[in-house]
Order: C-alpha cells, then structure tokens, then sequence
C-alpha cells in the first residue's frame, strides 16, 4: 500500500515535470528565433562566449541540494538540445533542400534531359580522351546506346602522381568536342580550376567537378556563375553532408542545375579501389531532389562486378551510372583497370536490361 504522502510528493514531481517542459519548450522556441535573427544578420548559430557567460551566471550562486557541477551539466544539455534544432532549421532552408530543384523536363544536358524519370541516364566514355581515333570509335559506340547518354572523357587530368600522363588539355577538349558532334552526343568533362573554366565550358555542355575538388569553394562558386550543368563528384573522404554543402554554393551563385555522383569513399578495404557506398543514394535523394548517379568505375576499379553493383545502384534509386569504357583498355593512358571494353558495355546495358545495344563496331572490342 503506498504512503499518502508519497502520492503527494509524486503529483508535485508531475507537475514540476510539466512547469520544466513547458519552459524548456518556450526556451527553445526563444532560441529558433535568435536562429533565424541571426542567420538574417549572417552570424554564426553558435557563440561559445555567450554559452560560457550564462554557465557562470548560472553557478556562482550557492547551490543546493544539486551542485554547480550538476547544474552545469543539465544546462550544457538544454543548451546542446536547443543548437541541434537550429542545425535543423538551417538544413531545411538550404537551397539543396528543396524539392522543386528539377523542372519536369529534367535538367537539360546538350541535346538530352537528366532525371527526367524514364530510366537511368548513362555516363558513359574513356577515363581521358587519348587519340582522334579513339574518341571517335567510342563515340560512335556511346551513340548506338540505348536511353538518355552523355560522353564522358577527361582532357584535364587530375592525376595523384605529377608524372602519369595529364591530359590533352585543350586538344583534348577539341577532339571532345568534335567527336560528339560527329555523333550527336551530350558531353561531360572536368574541369581543375578556375583557370581553365572558361575553356572548358565553352566546349563541353556539362562540367564535372572531381572528387580532388570537390572542397574547392571558389571553383564551385564560379561554376555555378558559369550556369552549366554541373555533375558534382562525392570526394573520397566527404561527408554526405559536406557533399550537399558543395552543391549548395554551386546552387547559391543561381544555378540549381546539379547533378550528384556518388563515386566510392576511401576505407581500409583493398578489394574495389574504393568503397561504393550504396546508402548514399537514397539518402542523397531524401535530403535533396538532386538526380543522383553513380560512378561504378571509380568507385569499384575493376570491371568483372560490375553488373550487379549498376544492378544494386539503380535498385537504391540511382537516376544514371557513370562507366568508363575503353576500345583498348590494355593499352588506356590512364585507368586501364576499370574500363570496359565496349563489347562487355554493351552487354552489360542490355543486361540491366535498358534496351538492346547494338553490338561494338567490327574490330574493336
Ligand atoms: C573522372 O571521372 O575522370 C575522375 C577523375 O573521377 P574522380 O574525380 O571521381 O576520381
Ligand atoms: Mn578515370
């Protein structure tokens, strides 16, 4: 049986329990609109000074029953619990947030849509631009696939050793270029700074920021000065958080046409040259309405999974692949482990089952 007073005390608990909520509710509701004042003013959220100030204020009166100590570690929670709700808020008024970021129609990429819905687009050509012939043959390949594709080939290289080969540069672009007109084809090419930009984007109908560059703030801020569509590469040791953050300086300098491309992260495994890290894609697309696509060569550094990784990335939701494909991977300047030769692309799009490629033109393969 339980003491009459017991049952007293445990009501007047109750309704302290209620008083704190209801002030520790008006608190926080205080501290969002301190938030939003100071995003206006563009300050920082967080002011360890001011935090300090109202901990000393808070115990240097004589304390009891609970200790300075005691009180200082619930307020450092209360405190703590109020700045993760203006973490909150500011996330849900990044630009990248945004559901309505991809017209309809998609976005536009040369002559093709992307993230248009109807099937994932495919990015698809060799790691650099190497020959005239080569680009050519690959090309005329890439046009022969089925669905929405754009050709995708490096002619600014950024390459870990200074003595591997670097690129074409402009010729590069050049051959790009005319390869793809040859063809009809949309392009995708990186670009390394800001240097080049203009070059690059006067040749290519989207630029590709790489995972080297993707902290590069001033690059991404004149990218997105450049109104191009961007295919924005997750950096090998980036947060998803710090990969939306990139996009949003892109997205803040007005251009919202962004394309995410998860393509591996760096962890201890050996096996894949990176690790493809899969959650990323529907993550990605619950924290933005950003296509997302996926760089199965980058990410994997081999060729002979690549079917059921394609399989496993369009199943999370993927809206397009990247695949370098090579007519001679064995003799590739860079990247020859993970090119495809075409013969075993074109068996692998009509496995995934987005329509029957004609096979490779006679000779190559
Ligand atoms: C590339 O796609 O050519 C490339 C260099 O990839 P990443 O930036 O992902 O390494
Ligand atoms: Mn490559």
């Amino acid at each position: 049986m339980s003491h009459p007073k017991l049952g007293e005390l445990r009501q007047e608990i109750n309704g302290l329990n209620e008083q704190i909520l209801k002030l520790v509710q008006e608190r926080a509701r205080v501290v969002v609109e301190i938030g939003r004042l100071k995003r206006e003013l563009g300050l920082d959220g967080f002011d360890p000074l001011r935090e300090e100030e109202m901990l000393r204020d808070l115990t240097t009166k004589e304390l009891a029953p609970l200790s300075a100590a005691d009180v200082k570690t619930i307020f450092k929670s209360i405190f703590r619990a109020a700045l993760e709700i203006q973490d909150r808020e500011r996330e849900r008024q990044l630009r990248v947030s945004r559901r309505d970021l991809v017209p309809a129609h998609g976005i536009r990429v040369g002559n093709v849509a992307v993230g248009a819905g109807g099937g994932p687009a495919l990015f698809v050509g060799p790691c650099s631009v190497e020959t005239a012939d080569q680009i050519d043959t690959i090309a005329e390949f890439v046009a022969r696939l089925p669905g929405t594709k754009v050709l995708r080939a490096g002619a600014f290289k950024p390459r870990t050793s200074p003595y591997a080969f670097q690129g074409l540069r402009v010729d590069g672009l050049k051959l790009l270029r005319a390869a793809a007109d040859r063809y009809g084809l949309a392009t995708v090419t990186e670009v390394l700074d800001t240097s080049t930009l203009d070059v690059v984007a006067s040749h290519s109908d989207m630029l590709q920021v790489g995972a080297r560059n993707m902290y590069n703030t001033e690059l991404l801020k004149a990218i997105g000065r450049s109104g191009k569509p961007v295919l924005l590469k997750r950096g090998f040791m980036a947060t998803l958080e710090e990969l939306l953050l990139s996009a949003e300086y892109i997205l803040n300098e007005g251009n919202d046409a962004v394309v995410l491309c998860e393509r591996g992260i760096r962890t201890f495994e050996r096996a894949t040259r990176n690790t493809l890290d899969i959650s990323a894609v529907p993550l990605l697309k619950q924290a933005t309405s950003l296509p997302v696509i996926v760089d199965l060569s980058h990410a994997l550094g081999r060729t002979d999974i690549m079917l059921p990784c394609a399989r496993a990335a369009i199943a999370a939701g993927g809206d397009g692949l990247m695949m370098e494909i090579h007519n001679a991977p064995d003799r590739a300047l860079s990247d020859g482990m993970q090119q495809m030769t075409l013969d075993e692309c074109a068996r692998l799009v009509a496995a995934l089952g987005l329509g029957h490629a004609k096979s490779a033109p006679e000779g190559v393969a």
